[in-house]
């Protein structure tokens, strides 16, 4: 956009805060108050799954990690944690058309990704809705986020090669084992050419047990992707 543009709507419409709503005179996304109150994840993580370390130390693989035989995932992180404070941020922009939200959480997608970037990857991947979803909801968040995202990645969107086959019911009904079984076999990967021998990153607003990443992962892993790794704004942790 050219800045005399910028300049002229922010003087018309100036920006915001997302949560409260308050003018802001920078373009941070977020006033001071509200983001004092949002729980950032840091820097102390397990280097695999990205999970903060009460230790405050970065640990190479954690408990979790040495005690899951199954993982897909080359790194998985998150920038924020999942809870009271964040949680209207990121269901605005999920339920409630406040698309315009996409912007601030992608920069923060982009940052929590360092790790993935260092190493190297080949596409932005969405999770993807099923079809009838997508109709009723009319857009796919995380398809938004990859599109900001790919702006300062410069790495390029595979939006049609993973398909959601069943239409599961959302995952907010069911626990942790429950959820497993939701979405067991939901996900085909329609071209396996596109992603073969490729890094994909996974890219998703939320990420609650990890149940849907999961098997995302494992049916791109078994349709011969190098690499998965799974990049999500916001994390449920239990403490
Ligand atoms: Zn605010
Ligand atoms: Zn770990």
């Amino acid at each position: 956009m050219y800045p005399w543009l910028k300049n002229l709507i922010n003087i018309v419409l100036p920006p915001r805060c997302l949560l409260c709503g308050k003018i802001l005179s920078g373009e941070n996304g977020l006033c001071g108050d509200c983001f004092s109150k949002i729980k950032f994840i840091g820097r102390s993580i397990c280097h695999k799954c990205g999970h903060p370390q009460l230790s405050g130390r970065c640990v190479q693989s954690c408990p979790l990690c040495t005690n899951n035989h199954h993982n897909f995932f080359r790194f998985q992180r998150s920038y924020i944690y999942y809870d009271e404070q964040s949680r209207p941020l990121l269901v605005d922009f999920k339920f409630h058309d406040k698309t315009e939200n996409a912007e601030l959480l992608a920069k923060w997608l982009y940052q929590a990704g360092n790790d993935i970037w260092q190493q190297g990857a080949d596409i932005l991947m969405p999770v993807p809705l099923h079809r009838a979803r997508l109709r009723y909801r009319k857009y796919n968040q995380s398809a938004l986020l990859c599109k900001e995202l790919a702006k300062m990645t410069k790495l390029p969107i595979d939006y049609t090669s993973l398909i959601r086959i069943k239409n599961t019911k959302p995952q907010v009904e069911f626990d942790g084992k429950n959820r497993k079984r939701n979405v067991k076999n939901a996900f085909i990967v329609k071209n396996v050419k596109a992603i073969k021998g490729k890094r994909i990153v996974l890219i998703d607003d939320i990420m609650t047990t990890g149940s849907t990443l999961k098997e995302c992962a494992e049916t791109l892993i078994k349709a011969g992707a190098e690499s998965v790794d799974a990049l999500t704004v916001a994390r449920v942790i239990k403490s």
